[in-house]
């Protein structure tokens, strides 16, 4: 049994006119003698509202109760396509996360996949040619739902090709492919053909959303070739696969920013051993990532400590934060919402010197000031003051040259 997996985005399946669209992409595998498996977001918007609910009926909403009644956005879209798709005589079914199974741990909100019954979805495939299976959710080992957290629905399209064994995963969206940088931010952006994994997860977890991270990571470790395309089109999209050659005599490949972000700095913290541990540990076990932290050199035994966490978390962040005073012994707690991460990615920079000082350069050139900065061997990130974004972005994709199609910036 040949098996293709293909996931539609929000954009896609948002009315009876796309998802007729999103039929046609379907059907031509299934044509073609495949077992299609079509992993569907909610209708876009549908997300947005369904939280803006839990907010307006709680401060505090119960992380359990949000994920129940935010997938049922995937259960509609899911339900409205199979009804389509039987209109044409085709033999499918609408499967929810907890009906696959696709069991995650209890992180509500976050949750990690931790295993897909394959024999039942293989099942569910001998009696029916086309699944659609419901992205974005799953259930703890003791039946509770859970979601994967936003752009969950790529996750759970790639861990499904995984576990199927599918040659590749299919990710349409609004876009054509993968861009050097937001197509909808800067009209100079340039379709990807190829991306490394590692290139991909920099982009994704830097804020590139076309694809959430962890379908990266999932993609990466088993192995899936995955293909990002448009919904709209026919067009050839970015093939995300293993590293090549070729691909690192590209010194840059991306610019990605980060919006949701959020800048906090602990006052005046005392400079002794295992402080860190004190501050950052109680974050991790509520699973907030924190991601650039810088501590400013120590005067009478006191120092500053400043990092970034994702806006979301900012409340529960001060909240933990603020009960441990004492013990972390700071004096003053302080945040800002009005930053952005930039970030300059390409697996070329391994090997070459300079890509900081000219990215430093470039920012300089339009007086936009760097708050703060974190490098790894493939990336370099900047934290800015949020209204300058767009003019980051569009300033460092001009540096880097990465409108024309050709290695840029090397010399
Ligand atoms: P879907 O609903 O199909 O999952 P998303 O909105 O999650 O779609 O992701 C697609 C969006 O990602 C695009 O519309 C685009 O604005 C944004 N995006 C950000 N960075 C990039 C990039 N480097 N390449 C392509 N799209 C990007
Ligand atoms: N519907 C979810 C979201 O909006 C998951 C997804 O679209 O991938 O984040
Ligand atoms: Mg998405």
């Amino acid at each position: 049994m040949n098996i293709v997996v293909q996931k539609f985005g929000g954009t896609s399946v948002r009315n009876l006119e796309c998802q007729r669209q999103v039929m046609q992409k379907v059907l031509r595998p299934y044509r073609e003698g495949n077992k299609v498996v079509v992993v569907l977001s909610a209708m876009c918007g549908e997300t947005n509202r369904l939280l803006s609910l839990a907010e307006e009926w709680s401060e505090t909403p119960d992380a359990a109760e949000v994920d129940s009644m935010v997938s049922t956005g995937e259960q509609i879209s899911c339900a409205l396509f199979a009804m389509l798709l039987k209109q044409q005589g085709v033999k499918t079914r609408s499967v929810l996360g907890f009906q696959c199974p696709m069991y995650t741990n209890d992180a509500f909100g976050k949750a990690r996949i931790t295993d897909i019954d394959r024999a039942s979805l293989m099942d569910m495939l001998q009696e029916n040619d086309i699944l659609v299976v419901a992205g974005f959710q799953g259930v703890t080992e003791d039946g509770r739902i859970t979601t994967l957290g936003r752009g969950g629905s790529d996750t759970s399209a790639v861990a499904l090709a995984a576990a199927l064994n599918a040659d590749v995963c299919e990710i349409f969206t609004d876009v054509p492919g993968v861009f050097t940088t937001d197509p909808n931010m800067c009209t100079d952006a340039r379709k990807i053909n190829r991306i490394a994994y590692d290139e991909m997860l920099e982009m994704a977890s830097m804020g590139a959303k076309v694809l959430q991270i962890r379908s990266v990571e999932f993609a990466k470790k088993y192995n899936v070739t995955v293909h990002v395309r448009s919904t709209f089109s026919n067009e050839q999209g970015t093939i995300v696969t293993q590293e090549d050659e070729t691909m690192e005599s590209v010194l840059v490949s991306g610019i990605a920013y980060d919006k949701d972000q959020a800048q906090i700095t602990l006052v005046h913290v005392q400079d002794k051993p295992g402080v860190s541990a004190q501050i950052f540990s109680p974050l991790a076990e509520q699973k907030i990532l924190v991601d650039m932290i810088v501590q400013n050199p120590s005067k009478d035994n006191k120092t500053d400590m400043t990092f970034t966490i994702p806006r979301a978390d900012v409340k529960q962040t001060i909240k933990t934060l603020e009960s441990m005073k004492y013990e972390i012994g700071y004096e003053e707690l302080t945040h800002n919402l009005n930053v952005s991460k930039i970030s300059i990615i390409g697996v070329g920079m391994r090997n070459h010197s300079g890509v900081a000082s000219q990215a430093f350069r470039a920012l300089a050139d339009e007086n936009i000031n760097i708050l703060m900065i974190s490098t790894s061997e493939i990336k370099v990130t900047c934290l800015i003051d949020d209204k300058y974004t767009e003019l980051a972005v569009r300033t460092l994709h001009d540096a880097f040259h990465l409108d024309k199609g050709e290695p840029n910036g090397k010399s």
